[in-house]
């Protein structure tokens, strides 16, 4: 990767990258299809990263499908495909993490103690053998995007972070690889998620400006889904992911949600901007 990406720079072509952990869907294509727009050469890679998984999380069991993935990626154009053995990215003496303090801590951070010192860590070390331009990342993993952001500016790589929207599918469901975990009738409570944050967003535009009242009403309406039990619900600014007292004009929130549905974990975000 190291001896690619030092000819692609020689030869002066810009390079999008796009960090996956694989079995893809439409939301990592529309990342891939947005770095093509914006670069000469766009670099995909498919590594499922055992530092983020906490011990009882789901790493083993983590879907994984390389062909279909090869299939996809050779469908979009995609032109380099970095898929690294787990000893190359983690030789047996490897003992250099990247943490992100803050940003880190909470919400994701507070549920998952281990899982963003994990990711700062693998797209550091696929930073520095992709050696991107700019890097693709979705607003699904809203948090994901904002500590890498912050990663990005404390360690002054000169890389461009772009949060691409988030894809659903039609009945609102945010994609995710994990949504192969849902049985058919988990599949269907799950929709109450996106339904909340549709309603949240109702409410803010409707001058709902105190975020407690937003977050007791989406709490209401998913408890009427008594398979699921949430993790947390919040809304933040979407500069600094710090919670807000009041909601004000002429900013840009993310309203939060976590949930377990049956044995499966899923996230969703709305991301809305208040006019001023
Ligand atoms: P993952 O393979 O789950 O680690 O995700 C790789 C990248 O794809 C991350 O930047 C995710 O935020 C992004 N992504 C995952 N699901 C979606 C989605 N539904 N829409 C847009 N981007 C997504």
């Amino acid at each position: 990767m190291h001896s690619v990406s030092r000819e692609l720079k020689k030869s002066g072509k810009s390079i999008g990258f796009v960090p996956t952990m694989g079995y893809l869907h439409n939301g990592h294509i529309s990342l891939i299809q947005e770095s093509k727009k914006q670069n000469d050469v766009t670099v995909v890679s498919v590594f499922v990263n055992p530092t983020q998984f906490g011990p009882l999380e789901d790493f083993k069991k983590y879907p994984r499908d390389i062909e279909h993935d090869n299939k996809l990626l050779e469908e979009q154009n995609a032109d380099y495909v970095f898929m690294p053995t787990e000893d190359e990215i983690y030789p047996y003496d490897f003992q250099t993490y990247v943490e992100v303090n803050e940003i880190s801590k909470k919400f994701e951070g507070e549920f998952r103690p281990h899982h963003f010192k994990g990711v700062t860590t693998i797209v550091a070390v696929l930073f520095n053998c992709v050696q991107p331009d700019s890097a693709f990342l979705g607003q699904k993993d809203a948090q994901q995007a904002a500590v890498l952001k912050q990663m990005v500016k404390d360690l002054k790589y000169n890389i461009q972070i772009v949060v691409c929207p988030i894809i659903r599918e039609p009945d609102g469901l945010a994609m995710s690889s994990r949504n192969i975990y849902l049985s058919k009738e988990e599949r269907e409570q799950a929709l109450i998620l996106h339904e909340a944050l549709l309603y949240a967003r109702k409410l803010i535009e409707g001058k709902e400006m105190d975020p407690q009242k937003v977050i007791d009403n989406i709490r209401v309406m998913i408890s009427q889904e008594p398979s699921i039990s949430l993790d947390y619900v919040a809304i933040v600014n979407e500069y600094g992911f710090r919670e807000t007292i009041f909601i004000e004009g002429g900013n840009e929130y993310y309203v939060l949600i976590a949930a377990w549905v049956g044995s499966t974990r899923l996230i969703d975000n709305e991301l809305i901007r208040i006019k001023s």
